[in-house]
């Protein structure tokens, strides 16, 4: 019975033993398909049914990949998400959501944390398949093993690895909360932000927060931007967008 799910899909069984996969999934059966596939393919997989037991899992196993459920109980995806990539010994591991119909905007969120990727249920097993090989790629043409990203616009860096902000080459402190904007906003150059999307990516829904205070942070970060202060635009009755002015 269990055969019928496995679905042969090549790669190095020899390389793949040596990475470990930790997948977070509460239905039993999609937890079971997947773990089946990937053990398949020579991969080392441990799974968590729940949020709270998968964050654990990450801090003490420091896996090569996370295939992440967003629906969890305990806690959810973003959130684990929103604290792997907030912790400087675990976000270089790789995320791969696994969402739902309807959480969409989960998985908008998601990529701006900083999440590697995404797939919907229901999926092919092939297509998770190609994505997990494809997220180890990426790792493996990084210098170092690790991506060490930077977005650069002009006179601004953003160091993702090292988590900085370089102005005109000096690092310009930001707080966790304007890094996670500046990081949202310098990733998807041109696209309209909501106040409502930026304060979930930037501030997250565990404390209580008006709409507009997402406005004092994107104040604060324009300050700190020197010169390119006005590569955040406000978009009227929306919220604000990212448009470098580097010619
Ligand atoms: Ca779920």
């Amino acid at each position: 019975m269990e055969s019928i799910l496995l679905k042969k899909t090549g790669g190095d069984y020899a390389l793949n033993s040596s990475r470990e996969i930790l997948v977070i999934e509460d239905e039993a059966d999609i937890k079971r398909v997947i773990e089946l596939n990937l053990a398949a393919e020579g991969y080392r997989v441990k799974v968590a049914a729940d949020g709270l037991q998968g964050l654990q899992m990450i801090r003490s196993l420091k896996p090569d990949l996370v295939l992440l459920d967003l629906m969890l109980p305990g806690k959810d995806g973003l959130d684990i998400c929103r604290e792997v990539k907030a912790d400087k010994d675990l976000r270089h591991i790789p995320i791969i959501m696994v969402s739902a119909r309807g959480e969409e905007q989960d998985v908008i969120i998601g990529l701006g944390l900083g999440a590697d990727d995404y797939i919907c249920k229901p999926f092919r097993v092939g297509e998770l398949m190609a994505r997990v090989r494809a997220a180890f790629r990426r790792v493996d043409s990084a210098p170092s093993g690790r991506r060490n990203q930077k977005l650069e616009y002009g006179d601004v860096t953003l160091d993702l690895d090292a988590r900085k902000l370089l102005v005109d080459g000096e690092e310009v402190h930001t707080t966790a909360t304007e890094f996670r904007l500046l990081r949202a906003l310098l990733e998807n150059p041109g696209k309209a932000f909501s106040r409502q999307l930026l304060t979930d990516i930037a501030i997250g829904d565990e404390v209580y927060v008006n709409e507009r205070t997402i406005d004092s942070h994107v104040s604060a970060v324009r300050s700190k931007l020197g010169e390119a202060r006005g590569w955040i635009r406000t978009v009227w009755g929306v919220g604000y967008r990212f448009e470098p002015d580097t010619d």
